[in-house]
């Protein structure tokens, strides 16, 4: 096994500066999931750890070796992809050996390791089958299982779930991860589902046009983001973002929202923000769950206000709320049986000791 470092990371195909000078430490056993929207060059990035393009610029080093003019093929990674490439005229065992049997190993050898894989991901009754007679999700367990015999240093995952519908999506996130506790091969696995990147990875990597945005672990992402774009994609329903400019009222500072809505901030927040100029154009970031129905004790940080409800949404634990202020539309979440009615209005509390506080105009977090 082995740990995985870019240095300084550069793709460039002609015009398109698709990777942008990407530092990444990626630690030996750690599994690290790249997410961001469709071209923001994760596959870009993945594919040059494996060897699959060349890097215009920088290092790539695995288990301390730079890599960079090495062949994938002796890269000693394993990639799994989303079309899973199974050979059709194989079997299961010999799709998932076909890489040792090129490379000579003994066939007792074989044999354990396709065993041991086969148990492992629950397919021992399909290695006599071809791909054909196989489902999408017993095919991707195939796929991993090639991965797994190998016992690379490194595995690589593309996308491996898009084509997997919704509820299988979930059982394979899940076998995917009893896999890694298994064997604990250092894993980087890309996808633009950022559900899938907060269930599977120790630390996620968010990347946006060409570059890393914020690396920190599920929580870390989720709690604290750097930025405005990861505040944004991490997280669902989406955290709301609300204009916004900070004012002194009566020796306090609070948040106005609007000509009629403003809130003092908690001490801890009011210090925070001490420093930011009350001339400053600034976005009130609020995740959903931070804003829910008025109760009847008043509590430290806690704001409460009269919304008129656009639409509601049950979902059977919570009832997702919309409402408008100022043109944005804003979603909270409420008990279901708090009285949420598609154009009814509703009390509700807005929790300012977990508020985020943007700059509009550069996007940062402060
Ligand atoms: P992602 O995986 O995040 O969707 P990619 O890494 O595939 O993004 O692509 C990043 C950028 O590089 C995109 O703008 C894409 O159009 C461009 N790109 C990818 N591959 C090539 C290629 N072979 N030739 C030219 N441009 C490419």
């Amino acid at each position: 096994m082995a740990d995985v470092t870019l240095r300084k990371v550069i793709k460039r195909y002609d015009e398109v500066e698709a990777v942008r000078g990407i530092d990444l430490d990626i630690a030996d056993h750690e599994f690290v999931v790249l997410v961001g929207p469709s071209g923001c060059g994760k596959s870009t990035t993945l594919r040059m750890i494996a060897g699959l393009e060349d890097i215009t610029d920088g290092d790539i080093m695995i288990g301390g070796d730079v890599v960079n003019d090495v062949p994938p093929k002796d890269r000693d990674i394993a990639m799994v992809f989303q079309n899973y490439a199974l050979y059709p005229h194989m079997t299961v065992a010999e799709n998932m050996s076909f890489g040792l049997r090129l490379k000579r190993y003994p066939k007792a050898e074989i044999k354990t390791r396709i065993d041991e894989a086969a148990r492992m991901l629950d397919i021992v009754e399909l290695v006599d089958r071809k791909p054909k007679q196989l489902s999408g999700g017993q095919r991707q367990r195939v796929a991993m299982g090639r991965a797994i015999v190998r016992n690379p240093k490194v595995f690589l995952f593309d996308e491996p779930l898009s084509n997997l519908d919704a509820k299988l999506r979930v059982q394979m996130r899940i076998e995917i991860k009893k896999v890694h506790q298994k064997v604990r091969t250092t894993t980087v696995y890309v996808t633009h589902d950022q559900v899938e990147a907060m269930t599977l990875a120790d630390r996620v990597v968010v990347m946006n046009h060409g570059r890393i945005e914020q690396i920190g672990t599920p929580n870390e992402l989720y709690h604290n983001p750097a930025t405005r774009f990861v505040a944004g994609f991490i997280g669902s329903p989406a955290m709301n973002f609300l204009p916004c400019r900070l004012e002194d009222v009566a020796g306090r500072l609070h948040i106005r929202l609007t000509d009629r809505l403003a809130f003092p901030l908690p001490p801890a927040r009011a210090a925070r923000y001490q420093g930011v100029s009350r001339d400053d154009k600034l976005q009130l970031g609020l995740r959903p769950e931070h804003i829910t129905e008025a109760s009847a004790h008043a509590e430290p940080g806690v704001e409460t206000f009269e919304a008129m409800l656009d639409v509601t949404e049950p979902m059977g634990m919570e009832t997702l709320i919309y409402f408008t202020l100022e043109g944005a539309q804003i979603c909270g979440r409420v008990n279901p049986n708090a009285g949420a009615r598609d154009g009814a209005p509703l009390r509700l509390a807005v929790d300012l000791n977990n508020m985020h506080l943007l700059n509009e105009a550069t996007g940062a977090v402060l």
